[in-house]
């Protein structure tokens, strides 16, 4: 039997009566023929909550019980989504990550999967089962604790159950009915894509587009997995939502593909650094052992022969999400205690926002990045850090200005309208 992997996120699964909805929906495609693994997350709000339970408990916790308490969420929906379908005579039995098992690096909360023996549920689907349902997010490490792949991690378990199983195809229920040009809650004219190439989605998803986790796009983009996302809102037809697809199966498309946005960007600048080898490695160095996410870094020109530093001092900038501010401070000034670093003082800025065009078409299209610094500078939008790709620009900007910049760009691309 074809194998058919469908992913219900949060929304799609926050009550029971959508937890039917979900499996009458997951009905239709086993009476098409499919042996059908859905995968679950955790009604939505729920993992929040956990996750809540688990900071005001221990503020710097042990991240092996950080992922045993937020995994649960998704525990409570695969048994729940099994017994709907068993109600409708559908036979479907639940999969908690570690009974697969699905097994994962030692990161917890933020593990990697590194094998899905399939044995297990190929054995039961040729005993009868039609539907395996597997709580996403979850798996189990080599010491045999129970891990967390990341924050919206069941996308991820979805697109790697579908490459294991080598299933027709991965479609990703959610709250939107597809991938959009940018955010429709900060520009109506935001189109919905028909298609939109693995690469493109990879850097949107990156960026802060939240409808795929950025890992299940790259292990998709790896494996060829055929990716869907739309609506369990609606009704659906074999072509609705948006394909995530090889560049090669796109028939036109504009230059920029999308704008995508994030909100929770800060800016830090550790202010008058000595400039010299090895420096810079130091740096990143100290805050990658923090497990801090630095993305965007701007090195200053250098001050030759200032106070004494032989080769001079810089300033260096770079950015990093809001919620790791408090942990880069944290290690920076461990650093500097402890003699690693030298620096005069580290300067913190939490009211900005990353605004970036995403789209293939770049490659072979010149003056996108003269346009889009133009168009923000029309809009006296000033620009903080630049960062480009062959195929994404990003910009730093203040945070007041994010949904101006990303409409302004929007229209300037003429992205409501196909090429
Ligand atoms: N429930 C988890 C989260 O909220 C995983 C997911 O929904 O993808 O991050
Ligand atoms: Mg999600």
């Amino acid at each position: 039997m074809p194998v058919l992997v469908m992913k219900f996120g949060g929304t799609s699964v926050a009550t029971l009566d959508r937890i039917r909805r979900a499996a009458k929906r997951v009905g239709v495609e086993v009476a098409k023929g499919y042996d059908v693994i859905v995968i679950v997350s955790a009604m939505s709000g729920e993992t929040n909550k956990l996750v809540g339970f688990v900071e005001e408990t221990s503020p710097l916790f042990d991240a092996r019980e950080y992922d045993a308490v937020v995994s649960s969420g998704e525990n409570v929906t695969a048994g729940l989504m099994a017994l709907t379908l068993q109600e409708m005579d559908v036979p479907a039995r639940s999969w908690q990550g570690w009974q697969v098992p699905l097994i994962t690096t030692s990161a917890h909360a933020n593990a990697r999967i590194e094998e899905i023996p399939t044995a297990n549920i190929t054995a039961k689907f040729g005993e009868g089962m039609k539907v395996a349902v597997v709580a996403g997010f979850q798996g189990i490490s080599p010491e045999g604790r129970i891990t967390t792949l990341g924050r919206g991690g069941s996308d991820t378990t979805a697109v790697a159950f579908a490459a294991a199983f080598g299933a027709e195809r991965c479609d990703i229920y959610t709250d939107v009915d597809g991938v959009y040009t940018t955010d429709p809650r900060i520009c109506e004219k935001a189109r919905k894509l028909d298609r939109i190439a693995f690469e493109e989605m990879l850097e949107l998803a990156s960026l802060g587009a939240k409808v795929l986790q950025t890992r299940s796009v790259e292990l998709a983009m790896r494996y060829k997995v055929k990716l869907r996302v739309l609506s369990s809102f609606e009704e659906q037809s074999d072509e609705a939502g948006t394909l995530v697809c090889d560049e090669e199966d796109i028939m036109e498309s504009n230059v920029v593909a999308g704008v995508a946005y994030s909100r929770d960007e800060a800016k830090m600048t550790l202010v008058t650094i000595a400039d010299r080898p090895g420096i810079a490695a130091a740096i990143f160095g100290t805050l990658a052992d923090a497990g801090v996410n630095v993305d965007m870094i701007v090195q200053n020109v250098s001050e030759k022969d200032y106070k004494g530093h032989e080769g001079g001092v810089t300033d260096m900038t770079f950015s990093c999400p809001v919620n790791e501010v408090k942990r880069a401070e944290k290690a920076l000034a461990d650093a500097q205690a402890s003699g690693k670093l030298i620096f005069d003082k580290l300067e913190t800025e939490t009211n900005v926002a990353k605004v970036s065009v995403v789209g293939i078409g770049m490659r072979s299209a010149a003056g996108v990045a003269a346009k889009m610094f133009k168009v923000l500078s029309n809009e006296n939008i000033n620009i903080q850090v630049i960062t480009t790709s062959e195929i994404k620009i990003s910009v730093l900007i203040e945070r007041k200005y994010m949904e101006l910049a990303v409409q302004a760009l929007h229209d300037a691309f003429e992205l409501d309208k196909t090429s």
